[in-house]
């Protein structure tokens, strides 16, 4: 197959890059890096079969030769980076989408939408399956994403009621791994710096709020799983593994040995009080369960992180609330 990969120099977007190349398809990354990085996919340029051009998807671009997929994950993605830049992420959801769309339908080829659990804002029913519509606030700080996927997902549909398109779409839960940032501003990745450089862990709220976190090789699985599938979805991707934020920090103080206090901080605006999802239709649909445990996941992202110059080395803070040991 030859893939075009929108959004292929991010996190996410990289390893499947990588899954997809090693499998023996052609991949076409497109991305503008603005919250990916080219040391992502350097690797990867070495590689026959693998073609970068750097792009923003919501402009003008062009695909040259065949596309038998289009796999959508162009999108700023953690809290800090989509907050900073609304209408970029807005502009994402909405002309991205259709750009891709549309580059999807003159080949024929099939689409993947990479949504979000995020459409389901903070829920009022647990745990998530795909059927709960959300209880998203539409002009709430987090909407600009929230409301981006949740158009995302109405025009994919819609594409594919109306032209034909054969498309899918699968709704990512919080996953993690190698190649986050460790400036992207989510919380493994936060937890993992701080961790390492003996700085206080800072936990929003009392940390009982609740996230379902994937390791990002068992989320991969499920992508190019979905790209092989001819279901339209939503699929929920995702560890059904349940973990307040406070789990998640002592969890990552016992596997990077640190002693870093926890610091309390403010909660976030529309912060999500809990998040789980139910994974039934991509168990039965794809044949994809997630299989990473937590603390196996985090040991093999700290390990990578240990190894990146980026994971900045930060004074502890003086005014620190309670310790975890
Ligand atoms: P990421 O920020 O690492 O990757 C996004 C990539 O898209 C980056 O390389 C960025 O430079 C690129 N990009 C952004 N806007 C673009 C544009 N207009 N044109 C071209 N490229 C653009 O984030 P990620 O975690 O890898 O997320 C990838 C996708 O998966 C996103 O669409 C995100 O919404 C979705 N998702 C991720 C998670 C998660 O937990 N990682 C959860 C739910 C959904
Ligand atoms: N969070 C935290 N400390 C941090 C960063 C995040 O306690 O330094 C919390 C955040 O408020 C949320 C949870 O961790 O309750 C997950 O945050 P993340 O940004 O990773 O993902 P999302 O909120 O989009 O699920």
């Amino acid at each position: 197959m030859r893939v075009v990969v929108a959004g292929g120099g991010g996190f996410l977007g990289s390893h499947l890059c990588e899954a997809l190349l090693s499998r023996g398809d052609t991949v076409c990354c497109l991305d503008d890096f603005s919250s990916g990085r080219a040391a992502n996919i350097a690797h990867l340029l070495r590689m026959p079969g693998f073609h970068c051009t750097p792009c923003d998807v919501t402009a003008r671009f062009r695909v040259f030769g065949d596309v038998d997929a289009v796999v959508h994950l162009a999108s700023p993605a953690s809290p800090p980076d989509y907050q900073r830049h609304p209408l970029r992420t807005l502009a994402a959801g909405s002309r991205g989408t259709e750009n891709l769309l549309e580059l999807a339908v003159r080949h024929g080829a099939r689409f993947v939408l990479a949504s979000t659990s995020e459409v389901y804002g903070d829920p009022q029913v647990h745990p998530q399956d795909e059927d709960y519509w959300g209880h998203v606030n539409p002009i709430g700080p987090r909407s600009v994403y929230d409301e981006a996927k949740r158009y995302a997902e109405a025009v994919t549909t819609a594409y594919r009621r109306s032209r034909g398109a054969d498309t899918g779409i699968v709704r990512i839960f919080n996953t993690y791994g190698p190649r986050m940032r460790a400036d992207d501003g989510r919380v493994v990745s936060t937890f993992i710096r701080q961790a390492l450089a003996g700085a206080p862990l800072t936990v929003h709220g009392d940390g009982s709020q609740t996230r379902s976190f994937c390791y990002v090789d068992d989320l991969v699985r499920g992508l190019t799983g979905m790209i092989d599938a001819s279901h339209t979805g939503p699929f929920n991707l995702g560890n059904p593994a349940e973990r307040t934020v406070l789990e998640l920090a002592e969890v990552v103080l016992q596997i990077t040995g640190s002693r870093s206090a926890v610091r309390l901080l403010p909660l976030p605006v529309d912060d999500p009080v809990r998040r789980r999802p139910v994974v039934t239709r991509a168990r039965e649909g794809l044949g994809w369960h997630a299989e990473v445990p937590l603390e196996e996941g985090l040991r093999r992202t700290a390990e990578w992180f240990a190894t990146q110059p980026d994971t900045l080395v930060r004074p502890p803070h003086r005014s620190t609330v309670g310790r975890l040991s």
